[in-house]
C-alpha cells in the first residue's frame, strides 16, 4: 500500500474534537510494520494532534485506531510481529490515558 493512499484514506476520517476532516498535508506517516501503519495527524481547524494506528490490507477498508498514546505507539513499533487484534486489545487496555497530548509532546 502506497503512502499516498494511506494519506488519502485519512482524509475520510474526522477530527474527534471538532468533526473537521483531516487534510492530506496534516497527515504524517511515522512508520509501518507490514500491514500496520502508524500516523500522526493534526486537525487544521482546532489543531488537535492525534496518533493513529491503521491496519491496511490489500483490497479491504483500513481499520483505524485513534487516540493512541506515544508510549503505545512506541511499544507497537518495537514489537516484532503483532496482529490488528493485539493492537486493539492493548489500546482498550491503555484507554485510561488522560488524552493530554500537548503535555506529552512538550516533554520531548
Ligand atoms: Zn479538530
Amino acid at each position: 500500500m502506497e503512502e499516498n493512499l494511506i494519506k488519502r484514506f485519512m482524509t475520510s476520517i474526522k477530527c474527534s474534537v471538532c468533526g473537521q476532516r483531516y487534510e492530506v498535508d496534516n497527515v504524517k506517516i511515522l512508520g509501518h510494520q507490514e500491514d500496520l501503519w502508524f500516523l500522526s495527524v493534526s486537525c487544521s481547524a482546532c489543531q488537535t494532534q492525534c496518533l493513529v494506528a491503521a491496519v491496511v490490507k490489500e483490497g479491504r477498508m483500513p481499520k483505524v485506531t485513534t487516540d493512541l498514546t506515544e508510549a503505545e505507539l512506541d511499544k507497537f513499533m518495537k514489537m516484532d510481529k503483532l496482529t490488528a487484534d493485539e493492537v486493539l486489545d492493548m489500546h482498550s487496555f491503555l484507554k485510561g490515558f488522560d488524552g493530554d497530548f500537548s503535555r506529552l509532546f512538550s516533554q520531548k
